[in-house]
């Protein structure tokens, strides 16, 4: 059964990693997507050509979450060629991790305005669209570190934190117009953005996982496409964590 037959879901950071992978899960459910990033490079087009040939209307479009200029103007170009927008999947995200002791102001302001002040430039742009249409599913991606807090992840941790406080408000907000507004927090899951840590880290945290593996992008795609269709009718202001158990 396809979930998203006739939808349109906008999915931010979504040339690689977790964001491509819920892109192409959600396609497959019959969603037709369109997608950012900072550039249009090969990875792009290799991710808009796969959703493509699912037999979906996909359109790549090269946006700055960080910018509220930019989330002003993808919206409208977003409404104009698919007409409305049902999901959006605020998943654009970055790491600059290291003590505070040698945090610099530029890497907490970098880490603020990709992670968090995107999620409100997205939803803040976007709102007025699912207002009117009185439906929508807006999804923010957050990580359990923003729950449980991490050494030498104070500012990505305060950002993720910052991510679930804002869900919580725009659920009460809006959900009287038919809007959700829930979170998933992954724990650790092997993208580029993990890659980098060592392999020693990456057995501990295994370890500890009740799984006893570390997820897969589409294990938070699949998390994601539950908040997006119709299953989660009744939930909102929710943080689904999707970490093999590490966290409870
Ligand atoms: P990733 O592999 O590094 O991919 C992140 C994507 O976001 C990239 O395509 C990147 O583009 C894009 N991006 C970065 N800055 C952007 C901006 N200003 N505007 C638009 N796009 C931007 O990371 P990932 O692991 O897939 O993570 C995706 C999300 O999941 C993030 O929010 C992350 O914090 C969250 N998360 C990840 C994990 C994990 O274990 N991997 C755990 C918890 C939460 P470029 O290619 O141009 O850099």
């Amino acid at each position: 059964m396809k979930l998203l037959e006739n939808k349109v879901a906008l999915i931010t950071g979504a040339s690689r990693g977790i964001g491509k992978e819920i892109a192409i899960e959600l396609a497959s459910h019959g969603a037709n997507i369109a997608f950012t990033d900072l550039r249009q490079d090969e990875q792009a087009m290799s991710v808009e050509s796969t959703l493509q040939k699912l037999g979906v209307k996909a359109k790549f479009y090269v946006s700055d979450a960080s910018s509220y200029e930019d989330a002003q103007i993808l919206i409208q170009n977003i409404v104009s060629d698919f007409n409305s927008i049902d999901i959006l999947v605020n998943n654009a995200g970055i790491t600059r991790d290291t003590l505070l002791l040698r945090m610099s102001e530029k890497d907490w302001d970098l880490v603020m305005n990709v992670n968090l002040k995107s999620v409100f430039n997205l939803t803040k742009a976007v709102q007025p669209i699912m207002l009117k249409q009185r439906s929508g599913s807006i999804i923010n991606i957050s990580s359990i570190v923003g729950i449980g807090g991490n050494a030498g992840q104070a500012n990505y941790s305060a950002s993720k934190a910052g991510i679930i406080g804002f869900t919580k408000s725009v659920a009460k907000e809006i959900g009287s117009r038919g809007i959700r507004c829930n979170a998933v927090a992954p724990g650790f899951i092997v993208t580029e953005m993990t890659n980098v840590l060592s392999e020693e880290v990456k057995e501990i945290w295994t370890k500890e996982i009740p799984l006893r593996r570390p997820g897969t992008p589409k294990d938070v795609a699949q998390t994601v496409l539950y908040l997006a269709s119709e299953l989660s009718s009744y939930l909102t202001g929710q943080v689904l964590r999707c970490d093999g158990g590490l966290q409870m």
